[in-house]
């Protein structure tokens, strides 16, 4: 039997896997496996505790006797849970997590075995740093990098099967200090914003001393059967399907969106929902999405970068929990061609440390100035740097969405809706500078809370849209770390908002109130910025040509889209706002462009392999069949009509035949010219000319599939990978 009849088999034979049912409440349960405030206020002194916190808070750095008291804290808590090692865990630029092992066990000086783990241990870790990608940060001498506790996210214990390791959350940096990763910048950028937005909340509340940055993820995401998963190379390979026809249905009827959770899936779901809360995970919501096989779960908001702890943490949990049940997940971007594929919805926003979300609109008008103030400096912020935003969710995965024939498109634009779009038009031609003036704008903005009611129009077309009190970015891709997109989201507005203040500053000194001093530059920022606000079908041939004479960008592809990092200007704001240093900015676009091009490179050798090694042979089966029917028709003399259908055919395949073979050809003495080519020019390469050849040989393929019997077929088909549960 072949490969794939022998996976459809084991499908259909799948026994049911016996899943752990929710045995108690999970606010029983929630965060039990986190050295949360809870545990630490029990394993540590209430005088360091006090210590600790006060520190972790303002940022300082541990005096070195202090962290040897939190590791000795941590070491006892995680030792009555049966936790045998730990490990640094951090966020390379893979996107992924890296973690390395220790164990807690050790010799002393007498020769005898015991479990130790000092201050030392848990404030920095040396693991060989040379495998990660550091875009010529490390020179070839000096590949070490280092990882550092970031205290200001909970250590957790990772349970594997039984096997408990203590994770301790890190920031990855050369010898130097250099960022070799997503976290680094996060926690910079974070640190700059608060300093801006605080100055500026000052203007309105001078209770606002803090703020943190919101972050909200939606995670889609597919499953597949680990059988079908099995016998696909390029789903094993490259986490989508370089090759396959879609099934003549796909997800036109819409049937599964919302619908109800196959049993095998809420399994898992249910298992993996356990999982999380032990970790403290805030997971809330699950449901289908528009394609078949296809999932979403979003958490409660957390603090920035506690949520993306969360998120890079989850995706990890979610492969193993998937394996149990004898699945796998498909975070990649566009698993499939031809239906829907997966994004990362990040919603951003602002916290205070008074409780108030700057970006909720309220009823008090002199509040609402306050919202008007971060709503309209947001705006502007991203016609500003619409492009470094554009770059930061940019690669080869999300290509198959941003600018392809998916949501949303590469233009990035903002929706605001039909009621704040009145306000600010508004604000725009109605307001003189008079008292007059003032109040009948803050009595306008009065009226938002009641308007934000009706405006149940949510665009879903827009990349980035505001949800009625926080901004929705749509353009992250699903296997993304959401730092990145975080970063840059908290550095521009930031910077918008250290200028805001200082406009204000200088109208302020000219005597200006307050009030009409925030209004007149809002005023006119909202001019400004107009061009980037559109409310229309993102999708329509129309909106790319007005988005072009508006002068929006519009990058289809990682080559281009990244350029925006090697740009005068945006060195200069990173540098400018701290996030990262030039060396550090270069680095990063050069592993950004290293990335996309081994990305290519894996698919296009995966498909030619596949097109040679499995496809080929079937489809010259087939034809041999074929070819044998002939020569008997022709024997029998019943004339020529007998065998012409059978003639057409054999002809058909052979000329997919001799293109899939020459595609495969070419492909290959390309990709040995790219590789000869600096990063850049090699990303490049591999976009223009590689991608073509790729397509051109999946349609011959593609077109293969329907005329070789499908007994014959190697490779599982789209209506089996979908549909098949
Ligand atoms: P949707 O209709 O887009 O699914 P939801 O209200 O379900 O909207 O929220 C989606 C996500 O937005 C959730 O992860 C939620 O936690 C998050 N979210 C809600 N409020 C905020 C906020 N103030 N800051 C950040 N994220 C938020
Ligand atoms: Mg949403």
């Amino acid at each position: 039997m072949s490969s794939r009849f022998n996976a459809l088999d084991l499908l259909s034979n799948r026994e049911n896997i016996q899943t752990s049912v929710l045995t108690s409440r999970v606010s029983e349960m929630f965060g039990c496996n986190v050295f949360n405030d809870k545990a630490m206020k029990q394993y540590l002194a209430p005088k360091l505790y006090k210590q600790f916190k006060s520190i972790s808070d303002s940022g300082e750095s541990l005096s070195r006797d202090l962290a040897d008291h939190v590791a000795e804290s941590m070491r006892k808590w995680a030792l009555q849970k049966e936790v045998t090692h730990y490990a640094h865990w951090f966020q390379p630029l893979t996107g992924r997590t890296a973690e390395k092992h220790d164990s807690f066990f050790t010799l002393n000086g007498n020769g005898e075995a015991i479990e130790e783990f000092t201050g030392n241990e848990l404030v920095q870790q040396e693991p060989d740093g040379s495998s990660f990608p550091g875009g010529g940060l490390r020179s070839t001498f000096e590949a070490r990098g280092y990882t550092a506790w970031d205290p200001t996210s909970p250590a957790f214990i990772l349970d594997v099967n039984n096997q408990k390791t203590l994770c301790i959350p890190t920031i990855f940096v050369t010898y130097g200090g250099q960022a070799l990763d997503y976290k680094l910048p996060l926690l910079k950028s974070q640190s700059f914003l608060e300093k801006s937005a605080i100055d500026v909340c000052q203007l309105f509340d001078n209770t606002i001393t803090k703020i943190h940055v919101t972050l909200g993820w939606e995670q889609e995401f597919f499953l597949i059967d680990e059988a079908l998963y099995n016998v696909r190379p390029d789903l094993m390979m490259t986490g989508r399907t370089l090759l396959g026809r879609l099934a003549p249905k796909g997800q036109q009827l819409d049937d599964h969106y919302f619908g109800s959770i196959p049993e095998r899936v809420y399994a898992y779901m249910t298992d993996l929902e356990q999982e999380c809360y032990k970790l403290g995970i805030p997971l809330r919501t699950r449901h289908n999405e528009v394609a078949p096989s296809q999932y979403e779960f979003a958490p409660i908001y957390e603090e920035v970068n506690i949520a993306v702890d969360h998120n890079q943490l989850l995706m990890d949990i979610m492969e193993r929990v998937a394996i149990r049940h004898k699945l796998r997940v498909l975070f990649h971007e566009k698993p499939y061609a031809g239906v829907n594929g997966s994004g990362k919805h990040n919603n951003w926003s602002v916290a205070t440390n008074t409780g108030k979300n700057l970006l909720s609109p309220g009823k008090d008008p002199g509040k609402n100035l306050q919202f008007l103030t971060f709503f309209v400096n947001t705006i502007y912020a991203v016609y500003k740097y619409a492009d470094i935003l554009r770059a930061s969710v940019t690669s080869a995965s999300n290509d198959h969405r941003l600018g392809a024939n998916e949501a949303p498109p590469a233009i990035i634009s903002v929706f605001i809706g039909d009621a704040l779009s009145k306000i600010l038009n508004e604000i725009e031609k109605g307001i003189d500078l008079t008292d007059d003036g003032v109040k009948q704008a803050l009595n306008l903005l009065s009226k938002i809370p009641n308007l934000q009611l009706d405006n149940t129009d949510r665009n879903r077309t827009s990349p980035f849209a505001f949800t009625g009190n926080k901004f929705e970015i749509r353009m992250v891709g699903s296997t993304m770390n959401c730092a990145a997109p975080m970063t840059i989201m908290n550095m521009i507005v930031g910077k918008q908002l250290k200028e805001f203040y200082q406009d204000v500053q200088i109208l302020m000194a000219n005597n200006s109130s307050k009030d009409q001093a925030v209004l007149m530059v809002l005023k006119n920022y909202i001019t400004e910025s107009k061009a980037i606000r559109f409310e229309g079908d993102g999708y329509s041939r129309e909106w790319k040509d007005e988005a072009f004479r508006r002068g929006l960008g519009n990058f289809g592809d990682t080559p281009r889209a990244l350029d925006a990092f090697a740009d005068d200007q945006t060195k200069s704001l990173f540098v400018e706002t701290g996030i990262l240093s030039e060396d550090e900015l270069e680095a990063h676009y050069d592993v950004r462009l290293d990335e996309y091009a081994l990305k290519i490179q894996i698919e296009s050798r995966t498909m030619a392999e596949m097109s040679v090694n499995q496809i080929l042979p079937a489809a010259i089966m087939y034809q041999n069949t074929l070819i044998e029917n002939i020569l008997s028709l022709k024997e029998l003399n019943l004339g020529e009509q007998t065998y012409k259908a059978q003639l057409e055919l054999v002809e058909e395949i052979s000329g997919h035949i001799n293109s899939i073979k020459q595609f495969a050809y070419s492909m290959k003495q390309e990709r040995e010219a790219a590789n000869k080519l600096n990063s850049k020019d090699k990303a490049f390469a591999y976009c223009d000319k590689i991608i073509p050849l790729m397509e051109q040989l999946r349609s011959s393929a593609d077109q293969l599939e329907p005329l070789v019997d499908d007994e014959l077929w190697p490779l599982v088909k789209y209506r089996e990978m979908l549909f098949v549960r």
